[in-house]
């Protein structure tokens, strides 16, 4: 990267507010209790440890100060742990808390007076927590490309809630191109004859070839490629990680993913 041309923030908490849009307080107050008691586990995949609670409201903080960032004009992504993608409003699962892109989502409707938001999740799971959030709110569209058969089982191409999901279930192991053209072909159903107004990314770099949890064979340039793309809507874009279990490939293509938000198309 080019020296200065990337400003580092420190996450704040998300509010209660701004977390009760999306999950009730009892949920949370679970959650905040069980990490209070020194942590625990929820499921095979996920567990607690004393901090998790307080790491999980930063990681949805830096999903709303991403999207604040991109709305002001400055393309953002929030390098997060945990990750959000699989809970739902009342269930933590797939080593996430908190839904942290739904809970950007709605920042952006609530207080940010966005009326359209596309959500295109990358990760090679699919968001089978978000899906189950925004299925039933047509101000939301969401956009998943995840490995079929795969955890967590959903994201069936007929799982269309109100006609705002777009669903692109595909075996792993083909070549690169064709993932990528899948994708930008979902995101140009869903975008068509509707502009969002903010582009939010749930960013798992586990779609990445050699991640030992999936089979998809993406490169770097392949998000660089898509982004890119996107650029054309004229919509603020956010990222927010998801998964991704070899990290330095997670970080080669978060980097990749940064600068061709930096530079444009
Ligand atoms: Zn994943």
């Amino acid at each position: 990267m080019e020296p200065g041309l990337l400003q580092w923030a420190e996450a704040r908490a998300a509010t209660t507010e701004q977390l009760t849009r999306v999950h009730p307080g009892e949920y949370l107050n679970r959650l905040e209790r069980l990490a209070n008691a020194g942590g625990g586990v929820i499921d095979a995949d996920t567990a607690l440890s004393s901090k998790s609670y307080v790491a999980a409201i930063h990681a949805a903080g830096a999903a709303i100060q991403a999207t604040r960032a991109a709305a002001a004009g400055q393309p953002a992504l929030a390098a997060v742990r945990p990750p959000g993608h699989h809970a739902t409003a009342v269930q933590a699962m797939g080593f996430c808390l908190i839904n942290n892109v739904a809970v950007a989502a709605y920042e952006a409707l609530e207080a940010l007076s966005m009326s359209r938001v596309l959500i295109v999740d990358w990760d090679v799971h699919h968001g089978n927590g978000t899906q189950a959030i925004v299925e039933t709110d047509p101000r939301i569209r969401y956009v998943s490309m995840h490995q079929w058969p795969l955890y967590p089982g959903t994201g069936a191409r007929d799982e269309t809630g109100v006609g705002n999901v777009f669903n692109v279930p595909l075996p792993g192991g083909l070549p690169p191109e064709q993932y990528v053209t899948e994708l930008l072909g979902a995101v140009e159903r869903a975008t068509e004859a509707w502009t969002p107004d903010l582009i939010l990314i749930s960013a798992g770099f586990d779609a990445m070839a050699g991640d030992p949890l999936a089979a998809f064979t993406l490169r770097p340039e392949h998000f660089a490629t898509w982004l890119q793309a996107w650029r054309r809507l004229n919509a603020p874009i956010a990222l927010v990680l998801e998964g991704g279990y070899v990290p330095q490939r997670v970080a080669s293509a978060a980097v990749a993913s940064v600068e061709a938000l930096a530079h444009g198309s």
